[in-house]
């Protein structure tokens, strides 16, 4: 957490960083992680009250939380301008608002395809777009974006959320090359499956699609993970912080894997 002390010395003290979808899950674990390191931090979610999870944090101050569903670019200008307004400008944006659902390709239809198109790649696109001018103008940002190792290779009966982590990883490195003279670096950070409530959705899935047990069902989804786990979400935060802390200039358009091993 924040302290008077870390926001004056912490090493993103200056800084004020927006995480999208920080309400649970990897967000949260990356908007306490920045948090830690000092800086500024705003998290952004679709609910009007905002999460419990930090309520105490937020009367204190040392959050903020702004609403904003990532499909609607002209509700996330809102949020970001209101985020600006109070914290000054962004220097550091992590693109982690995304949604996951599995269907074989020919029970995919179009609703499904586009939710996830929407959220998972329209949102980057609307969120980088967003924060990039206060970027441009400081001479200095990190954008950093939770794509997924469905970004760096293909799993059967995910094609929507493969395809668009894929496009993710794309949009990281185009991105880099675009900005690579001007202070800003952007990444990808790739997680294996990892221990929020969206991998407890899908155990669910399975347990009600195959009438398997909850134990056989995280034993199918830590199979893909050589060290045989699920990932923490505070092990993909900590390569979050890894790319917007000083010493990270060079590293620009990587996707860098958070899997045990799974891709090399
Ligand atoms: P959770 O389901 O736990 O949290 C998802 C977050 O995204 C919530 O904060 C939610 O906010 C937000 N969100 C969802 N849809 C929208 C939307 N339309 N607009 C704004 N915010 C939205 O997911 P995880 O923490 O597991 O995942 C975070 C990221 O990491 C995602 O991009 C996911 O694809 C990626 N990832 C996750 C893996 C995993 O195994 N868990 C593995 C690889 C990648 P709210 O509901 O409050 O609006």
């Amino acid at each position: 957490m924040t302290t008077p002390e870390n926001r004056q010395t912490g090493r993103l003290a200056d800084k004020h960083a927006v995480v999208t979808g920080g309400t649970r899950g990897i967000g949260e674990a990356v908007a306490r992680m920045l948090l830690a390191h000092g800086a500024r931090v705003t998290i952004t979610g679709r609910n009007p009250a905002g999460p419990e999870a930090f309520a105490e944090m937020k009367q204190t101050g040392e959050i903020a939380y702004v609403q904003a569903d990532v499909t609607d670019a002209s509700a996330v200008k809102r949020a970001f301008e209101q985020a600006i307004a109070r914290s000054g400008p962004i220097s550091v944006l992590v693109n982690n608002a995304g949604q996951a659902a599995s269907a074989p390709f020919l029970k995919t239809d179009a609703e499904l395809w586009r939710r996830l198109m929407a959220v998972n790649l329209d949102g980057t696109f609307h969120c980088a777009q967003a924060a990039l001018p206060g970027m441009l103008a400081a001479g200095w940002g990190r954008i950093v974006n939770i794509a997924s190792v469905a970004g760096l290779k293909g799993y059967g009966y995910v094609t929507a959320y493969c395809a668009s982590k894929h496009a993710v990883v794309g949009l990281t490195r185009a991105l880099a090359m675009e900005f690579v003279c001007k202070g800003i670096t952007v990444n990808a950070v790739c997680p294996g499956y990892t221990e929020t409530d969206m991998v407890k959705n899908a155990i669910s899935n399975i347990t009600s699609k195959t009438g398997r047990s909850a134990e056989e069902a995280v034993a199918e989804l830590t199979s893909h993970n050589p060290q045989k786990r699920l990932i923490q979400p505070a092990e993909v935060a900590n390569a979050v912080a890894w790319l917007c802390l000083p010493g990270s200039e060079a590293i620009t358009g990587q996707a860098i894997a958070v899997a045990g091993g799974e891709v090399m």
